[in-house]
Formats: C-alpha cells, structure tokens, sequence
C-alpha cells in the first residue's frame, strides 16, 4: 500500500488548530475525572501541569496525521516542537521537525499571565504557533466542595502574527527597539547581541537579554514586554489606530486581540 506523503509546514499547522477544540475537550474529561480536589489555588503549578497535558493529548489526536507532538528538552523559548511520527527528531538540527509550539497558560482570576510573549520576531518561524489556554477552578458537580481545574478558552494562532501585532504596539506605546548601529552598551556593531532587543518608553531593557547599560533601577527588567494582556493595550490614540490597522490586515492578530478581550471580561 503507498504510504500517504509527508505533510508540509502549513498543513501541519493547520492541522494542529483545527485539533486544537477535540485536545480541549479531551482535556477537560480527564482533569475532571483525575484533578479533583478541595481548595484549589491560583499558584499550584496547576497551569505548568495543564500545559504539559496539552501536548500528550494533542500528540494522540495528531497520530493519524503523520505528526507528532514532542517536548523540547533545553532552554528555549518554544516548549513543543511539531515532528513527523515515522522519523527521528534531532532538535540541534531540525532535522524532521515541521513548526515549534509556544504554550502559555493564564488563570483567570490573575491579573496578568506569568509567562510573557516575549520571543524577538527574528526567531521566529513563519508556521510556528502560540497557545494560550485559560484555565479556571470548576465545583465539581454533586460533591463536596470538590473543585477542577477546566480549560474554559483556548486560543492557538500563527506566533509571527502575534509578534508583529505587539512590536508595532511596543513602538506605537513609545518604545523603541536597539540597533546595532547605535547599541546603548556602545558594541563593536559586528560583535554586538542586542539587536533587536526592546527597549521601553523610559528607555529600559524589557528582557534580560537587552543592553547592561539599560538595566531599570531596582530590577534587572522592564517585563512588560508580550505581557499577554499588557501586549494589546492601547493608551493612546496613536496606539489604538495602530491596533485598529493592524487588526483589520491580520485576521489572526484581530482574533487574539477579541479573545484577550473577551477572556478579561469573563
Ligand atoms: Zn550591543
């Protein structure tokens, strides 16, 4: 029998997010019947633990794509990568990888997300994908004060999108992002590291990254930067045309800027 060919970036993509509902629900059912509890908090790690379940279960509805769900093992930004089921993976080299997953949880009863967007553009792939899943502590039905935690929002969207979205916003709020060229640490231009990285409205470093001379004054970051919700805020006119443009040029841009607003007023 001839095997069905090898699906390509996009395909993988898409496939991953129309996935994404069938994964949800698949989750709830087993935290519901597995994560039951008395006094569930906001800090337990609870959201680590839900994002880790995200990529079993979206593994196993992806098997019949000929794609996979795998763990990224060292300390970069995207925690799964998209692979093909019937090769081997080398994470060094790419080498039978398709697309990479950022995975971002929110309770939402805090006020912002932990984890931050916070990926330069350049490092991002044209395929890879951010989620967001938005979690809550359900009553359990029929029991004594038992709570669950239940994914009650999902979104899953193009991260290239998103980055461009918050980097248009950061320069519209009044940041700005370093230049080689003109590096606040003064680096030889060739040899310098911190292009691209953004530097906020005071002129302080949002990211550790960032230029030492731009360290703010009792912390070691601005960490502002792709705050889940600080990223779509618009404070100005100028910023709030600017959302206004992008949102109307990027369907996936719009569709974040809805669901962080919907899931704010939840
Ligand atoms: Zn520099």
């Amino acid at each position: 029998m001839p095997t069905a060919p090898k699906p390509a970036r996009h395909e993988a993509a898409e496939s991953i997010r129309q996935s994404n509902p069938e994964v949800i629900r698949r989750m709830n059912e087993f935290t519901n019947a597995t994560f039951r509890t008395r006094g569930g908090r906001m800090g337990s790690g609870m959201g680590l633990l839900l994002e880790g379940l995200w990529g079993y279960h979206m593994s196993a509805v992806l098997a019949p794509h000929k794609i996979d769900i795998s763990w990224i093992a060292e300390d970069q930004y995207n925690d799964y990568a998209c692979t093909y089921l019937d090769e081997d993976w080398n994470p060094a080299t790419k080498a039978g990888e398709l697309l990479c997953i950022e995975a971002k949880s929110m309770n939402l009863g805090a006020d912002e997300p932990k984890g931050h967007f916070a990926e330069l553009a350049t490092n991002i792939g044209p395929e890879d994908l951010l989620l967001v899943l938005v979690w809550e502590w359900l009553p359990v039905q029929d029991s004594r004060q038992q709570v669950w935690p239940s994914v009650v929002e999902a979104f899953l969207g193009r991260a290239l999108s998103l980055a461009r979205l918050r980097d248009s916003l950061h320069i519209a709020r009044g940041g700005t992002f370093v230049d080689r060229l003109a590096c606040p640490d003064e680096c030889v231009p060739e040899l310098c590291q911190h292009h691209g990285e953004p530097l906020n409205a005071r002129g302080s470093r949002e990211r550790l990254q960032g230029p030492e001379s731009r360290e703010p004054k009792g912390s070691s970051i601005g960490a502002n930067f792709g705050g889940l919700k600080r990223m779509i805020g618009v404070g100005t006119q100028e910023a709030r045309a600017k959302r206004t443009e992008i949102c109307a040029s990027d369907e996936v841009a719009g569709q974040f800027v809805d669901f962080m607003q919907r899931v704010t007023r939840r």
